[in-house]
């Protein structure tokens, strides 16, 4: 089941369109994703029901181009975002890996959805492909082993940072830099786990204005979806329509050699393999 936000409403993308889930459940379901995520058994039965012919994924991730798509879920109780959790790139940061964990966030009106317009707000405003977890159930102390059940689905997100901000304070303090207007596209829509044949092993991707920089497999990460959903459960209680920006593979702006950042004009265009494409534009700060 794949679940859209289209012009602000829960949708169900459905032989090849956009279906409304308020309309279709005669008012049963809520037009807010955030709230029908705790109610996926009712979403899903909706889905079989107006499912009708197979539709193929080559058609499925055209819609992305012609139709607005806002954030998959625009008022999350929270966000989280894993850093350095791929080995490589830690190593392109000049940073060790972490031990635990490393967990901070990205302000909530910094989220944006399918064709974000991403302002370059300075000399360093970096790009990182990242796979996005929506929280289901969610809960507390969730377990490694079941921590796929709380987990509504995968979404395809871009942690984008401006590296001046992260790394200003004499302690580096992560969320300001990554919460600038837009720096937070998620999209183009959820894709129910059941989806997903192997949800710890997806092909992640980033290209900028035709080049492919980032290239490389969610297996890679250094703490699995399992594992960061299992740890933050031990301290928060997980929502539904949490996100969870599980962090990026190497390939980033930062790592290349020279250096090398977003600027105006620069399309972005973020896949993970059975989520669909992500597109974004770099625009002027202040356009
Ligand atoms: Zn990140």
């Amino acid at each position: 089941m794949r679940i859209a936000s289209l012009n602000g409403r829960a949708s169900l993308v459905i032989s090849g369109g956009f279906i409304d889930v308020h309309e279709a459940s005669e008012g049963k379901l809520s037009t807010s994703i955030r709230e029908n995520l705790s109610r996926l058994d009712e979403l899903r039965a909706l889905n079989a029901t107006l499912e009708g012919t197979n539709v193929s994924a080559d058609d499925i991730a055209e819609l992305s181009n012609d139709e607005r798509l806002d954030v998959v879920v625009d008022s999350p109780q929270q966000i989280f975002c894993v850093g350095l959790n791929y080995r490589e790139h830690a190593v392109e940061m000049g940073l060790a890996s972490p031990k635990a964990p490393m967990v901070f966030t990205k302000f909530v009106s910094a989220l944006s959805g399918q064709h974000a317009l991403i302002p370059v707000v300075s000399e360093q405003t970096d790009w990182e492909a990242e796979l996005v977890v929506v929280i289901g159930s969610g809960g507390r102390n969730i377990d490694k082993e079941s921590a796929l059940d709380a987990v509504a689905g995968f979404a395809v997100g871009q942690d984008v940072s401006d590296r001046i901000l992260q790394m200003a304070g004499t302690n580096a303090q992560f969320s300001m830099g990554k919460s600038w207007p837009n720096f937070g596209p998620v999209g183009p829509w959820i894709t129910t786990l059941d989806e997903i044949a192997h949800p710890e092993d997806l092909a992640i991707s980033c290209a900028v204005s035709g080049t492919m920089y980032q290239d490389s497999r969610t297996s890679d990460m250094v703490f699995s979806v399992s594992e960061i959903v299992s740890y933050l459960s031990t301290v928060v209680e997980l929502r539904p329509g949490d996100l969870i920006f599980t962090g990026s593979p190497h390939g980033v702006g930062q790592g290349q050699n020279p250096p090398l950042f977003l600027k105006p004009g620069d399309n972005i265009t973020t896949t993970i393999e059975g989520l669909g494409i992500l597109y974004c534009e770099a625009v002027a700060a202040g356009s």
